[in-house]
């Protein structure tokens, strides 16, 4: 008997060992006993000698579900690496790499699909000779580059039926419907031409390698050119063999992305994204997996899909929060992308318009190759930008009389507005409505946040909570309350005041399917004056023609957040909402609606200069020992009752300190101190080591059960965000 080690599901920091009567092979999925369930799980590794181990108490598998490996080598060796640096359950990033319906232990066979080839015949053809038929002579043209296609490609590519039969009848082409399990091969092909690169597009294209392992930073405004500098990208890969994996943040993104490359390239590209069904996720990644797509385009999750001689990744809109998954394997898909490209020895590309001050310190300092687009490629200029000064302003339910006015004028042109609210990482401030003031905490230089559920301002450094005050001690108003609790009435007044003009909304409901998404977009595509509101992920990519002015109404609640990267993404989603206004052919306008218009955070973004602004924000992290220049993990505890989960938080945080390596901070409540009737908290532990803060946290759970009395935990490292 061999025995194997199996990532299983469930709460297991290793991989199980079982018995099978010949050696499986790494990759292959297995069904086995686990307590009274049988459950599938793959296989990591089979090098185990029976010396080393007991094998009396071993079950054995049960089947073994595949013949061939279905993760590959360098798929096993990246998730294991994954599970490992992240503490979460070992067999969750194996699992996280296949498709449902695989995980279930459905056989890896792709459905039977009809797929075009050349007959003798139609090889010798000269597309031309094929008189009469225009159509008849490029898809012909498109066979032979491909040599093999699927009918589904050729239809994505703008061929259709009846050109398909006309050729299958002149003993061109054959037609067959089976489920192919060989690669086919990329070429390079393009179906139209690629634009002539403007020169900071042809500077950043000749800089980026070819092979070898190199990471860079594209950092372009938005409009400058980048996705075409991926397109070429893309292109040189493909005409070397090679295959390429595309990130995109939002499945939203993810159609858009799709139709420009099947545009572009006659090879097949397919997308891996949650608005798909179970079977049509495991046919693209079966395909994908089998080397039957030149391009991969998928969200977060798609970086572990295996790709057999990737050339290239790209990550588009780098900066962006959703690579982190904020749930069970808290994993970051861009740095499981940049670990990718190393351990593959191929070139990688970080694109944006905002860097991550994370990337754009590792560009500054030399580690990454540091490329930039500084013009719109076609030319249109920049919005101008403006605060306007809520202080000095007369205002219905949150709305200034200045950007009422505003949106009049420019509906009143036929223009679309588009008005944003900041509804991530909300850390309400108590404040003054009337001179701005802020309570701030006695012991730290820091202000406090209002937690509305047990009406308290609390301290996220230190912990000191006081009530809130009634009148403001600055100037002795009573307008004093929580920042940002105004918006559902200010749209209503927007409704009153604009009646007759179409309000299109975007917010978590709308956008959580891929159809209803697409619907409200077509929408804002019918011409004349409509209103847009939406939330920050308007931000990302959408090309607005129409909108002429863009509003930010309530950013104040994000300017004080105690949240570590509440800043950065401020300046992120200034400079990403400034890029929707004004890409049509009318200069654009934005106007910021703030109690604060001396913050310095506003002066480099209404220059149009993020650089500026990152910089002093990397500055001033450098003085902080916050990353990228620190190490951080949140340790978050919930239960139904308060003083268990901070007692287990208090623990644990004894047991840190008690180590002497690592700072810890805490146990506070989590921003949202209540949720779903739980009780939240959290230390925060940082290092200015990453494997001193590993060594740390490592041992942990054989401490202190996940779940225990009512109290679960978790570890996030590299947390997105300390709430
Ligand atoms: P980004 O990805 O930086 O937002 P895109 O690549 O989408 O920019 O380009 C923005 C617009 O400019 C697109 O409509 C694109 O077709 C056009 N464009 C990009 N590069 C060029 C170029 N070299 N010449 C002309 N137009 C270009
Ligand atoms: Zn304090
Ligand atoms: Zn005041």
């Amino acid at each position: 008997m061999h025995p194997v080690k199996i990532a299983v599901p469930g709460p297991f920091h290793e991989p199980l060992v079982y018995l099978h009567h010949t050696a499986v092979a790494p990759g292959i999925r297995c069904r086995v006993p686990l307590g009274k369930r049988e459950v599938v799980g793959v296989v990591v590794d089979s090098k185990i000698s029976t010396r080393e181990i007991d094998t009396s108490k071993l079950k054995s598998v049960k089947a073994t579900l595949d013949e061939q490996p279905i993760l590959p080598e360098n798929i096993l060796k990246l998730a294991g690496w994954m599970s490992r640096y992240y503490l979460h359950e070992f067999s969750s990033s194996f699992l996280l790499a296949l498709p449902k319906l695989l995980r279930d232990g459905e056989p890896a066979t792709l459905a039977a699909e009809k797929w075009l080839s050349l007959t003798i015949a139609g090889e010798a053809l000269e597309p031309a000779q094929l008189k009469r038929s225009e159509k008849q002579q490029a898809l012909l043209s498109f066979v032979q580059q491909q040599r093999r296609c699927s009918l589904k490609s050729a239809k994505e590519h703008g061929h259709d039926s009846a050109q398909v039969k006309a050729l299958e009848k002149k003993n061109f082409i054959e037609v067959e419907a089976v489920s192919l399990h060989e690669p086919v091969a990329a070429s390079g092909q393009l179906n139209e031409p690629s634009l002539r690169l403007n020169d900071d597009q042809q500077h950043a294209l000749a800089h980026l390698n070819e092979t070898g392992f190199q990471a860079t930073l594209l950092e372009g405004v938005t409009g400058s050119g980048k996705t075409e500098v991926y397109l070429q990208a893309i292109e040189r890969c493909l005409k070397q063999g090679r295959r390429a994996l595309v990130l995109v943040p939002e499945i939203g993104l993810t159609p858009q992305t799709l139709r420009r490359f099947q545009n572009r390239f006659a090879d097949e590209v397919i997308s891996l994204h949650s608005g798909l069904s179970d079977n049509q996720r495991k046919n693209n990644w079966l395909k994908a997996s089998l080397g039957q797509a030149a391009i991969l385009i998928g969200t977060r999750s798609a970086i572990l899909t295996p790709i057999p001689d990737l050339g290239l990744i790209v990550v588009d809109e780098e900066h962006d929060q959703s690579y982190k998954q904020q749930d069970t394997l808290r994993y970051q898909a861009r740095d499981i992308a940049l670990m990718r490209a190393r351990n593959e020895g191929i070139p990688i590309i970080l694109g944006t318009a905002t860097p991550s001050l994370e990337s754009l310190h590792h560009a500054r300092n030399g580690h990454y190759s540091y490329l930039q687009l500084n013009q719109r490629a076609a030319g249109q200029s920049l919005p101008h930008v403006e605060t306007v000064d809520m202080r000095k302003q007369d205002q219905r339910q949150g709305l200034s009389e200045k950007m009422l006015l505003r949106i009049k004028e420019h509906l009143g042109d036929g223009n679309q507005v588009l008005l944003f609210l900041n509804r991530r990482g909300y850390a309400p401030s108590w404040f003054c409505e009337d001179c701005g003031w802020i309570a701030d905490c006695v012991y730290c230089d820091a202000h406090l946040t209002h937690h509305r559920h047990n009406n308290l301002n609390i301290c996220h450094h230190c912990g000191f909570q006081q009530a809130p005050v009634r009148q403001c001690p600055n100037c002795h108003s009573h307008e004093v309350s929580a920042m940002g609790t105004g918006t559902e009435r200010a749209e209503e007044l927007l409704a009153e005041c604009f009646a007759e003009v179409p309000i299109i909304r975007f917010d978590s409901n709308i956008t959580s399917t891929r159809k209803k998404f697409e619907e409200q977009l077509k929408q804002t595509e019918v011409p004349g004056p409509a209103i847009i509101i939406g939330t920050q992920m308007l931000a990302k990519g959408h090309h607005f023609e129409r909108v002429t002015l863009v509003g930010i109404w309530d950013i104040d609640t994000g300017l004080f957040s105690a949240d570590l990267r509440a800043r950065e993404r401020m300046g992120q989603l200034l400079t990403q909402v400034a890029g929707r206004s004004g890409r049509g052919s009318k200069r654009g306008e934005v106007l910021i609606q703030t109690h604060y218009p001396d913050n310095p955070i506003f002066e480099p973004l209404l220059k149009h200069d993020y650089r500026q602004f990152a910089v002093e924000l990397l500055e001033e992290r450098q003085r902080t020992g916050l990353p990228p220049f620190g190490y951080l993990a949140v340790i978050r505890a919930d239960s139904p009752y308060a003083e268990r989960c901070e007692a287990r938080l208090k623990e644990m945080a004894h047991y840190l300190i008690g180590l002497g390596t690592v700072r810890v901070l805490g146990p506070l409540p989590a921003l949202m101190s209540r949720r779903a009737g739980k009780h939240r908290y959290m230390i925060i532990v940082q290092s200015d080591k990453r494997s001193t803060l590993h060594q740390a946290l490592n041992p942990l759970h054989k401490h202190y059960p996940r779940e225990a009395q009512q109290v679960s935990w978790h570890i996030d490292i590299d947390p997105a965000d300390l709430a």
